[in-house]
């Protein structure tokens, strides 16, 4: 059983879908949590649900690609908290489109949100990591990063990013018990997800050994377990879970 008593857990994309999940999570097994979203609302309400856990919240609007503004927020999150333990690296978007039709915009999009913000956010707490010599670092990346798909470039291409990002951290870090790790979802249920339509969704299906598409829980106790006494020996992994998609 995972403890994370007197832990504090920033959650960045908390206010919907898997962040939101991992949030409450984490704050079940004993952890404060900051809830990051691009909506005041979203966070805020998260938040709330953290809080009805008997957990203290607290909760930003923050957009994690503007670098002045993450220097600002994570200078405000460790005021109000004084510490931080766990940063889970989730918020993420998707811009899809044919390479030959994506414009610059989607593709910078992409990688500013999924990639520079993770980056972004991860240097701003690693000083306090390094002064504690602990932390746990979780990026969400997918398995669109590992397998490709036509479509989405830009997405694969942040995704991958990720994954190398947290080798090199993992291994720039590990020496002072900071540990930095990739979960690689494969289709999850989620806001992101529901667009598909019924064809596509039939096709997907018959490509996954399990033959459904996964919860925003399943990635949630990924993360728990990543970041929780469990996960103590474990850096510089891509922890799958996707039904088998991607084997
Ligand atoms: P979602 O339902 O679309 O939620 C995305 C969350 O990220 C929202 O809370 C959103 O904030 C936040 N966000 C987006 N851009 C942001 C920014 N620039 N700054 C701060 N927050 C931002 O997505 P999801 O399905 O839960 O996905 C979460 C993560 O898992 C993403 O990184 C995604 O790529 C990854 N993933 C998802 C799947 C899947 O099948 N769903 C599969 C593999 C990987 P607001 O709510 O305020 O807009």
């Amino acid at each position: 059983m995972n403890s994370l008593q007197n832990q504090v857990a920033v959650v960045t994309g908390a206010g919907r879908g898997i962040g939101r999940a991992i949030a409450l999570k984490l704050a079940e097994a004993g952890a404060d949590i900051v809830c990051i979203s691009r909506t005041a609302e979203n966070a805020a309400a998260v938040a709330a649900e953290v809080s009805a856990l008997g957990r203290r919240s607290w909760s930003y609007a923050l957009d994690v690609a503007q670098s002045e503004a993450v220097t600002a927020t994570a200078a405000a999150i460790l005021e109000a908290t004084g510490q931080v333990h766990i940063l889970v690296n989730n918020a993420g978007i998707t811009r899809d489109g044919l390479l030959m039709r994506m414009s610059d915009a989607d593709w910078d999009a992409v990688i500013d949100t999924n990639l520079k913000g993770a980056f972004l956010m991860t240097k701003a707490f690693t000083r306090t990591f390094l002064k504690q010599r602990a932390g746990r670092i979780i990026h969400v990346s997918s398995v669109i990063g590992v397998m490709g798909n036509a479509g989405q470039s830009n997405y694969s291409a942040s995704k991958a990013g990720l994954i190398g990002f947290t080798k090199s951290v993992a291994r720039e870090l590990g020496s002072r018990g900071i540990t930095c790790n990739a979960i690689a979802p494969g289709f999850i249920e989620t806001d992101m997800t529901a667009a598909m339509d019924a064809k596509s969704r039939e096709t997907l299906l018959g490509q996954i050994p399990l033959a459904a598409l996964g919860q925003a829980n399943d990635i949630a106790e990924a993360a728990l377990y990543l970041a929780g006494p469990s996960g103590r020996y474990v850096t510089g992994i891509v922890l799958t879970v996707d039904g088998g998609l991607s084997m």
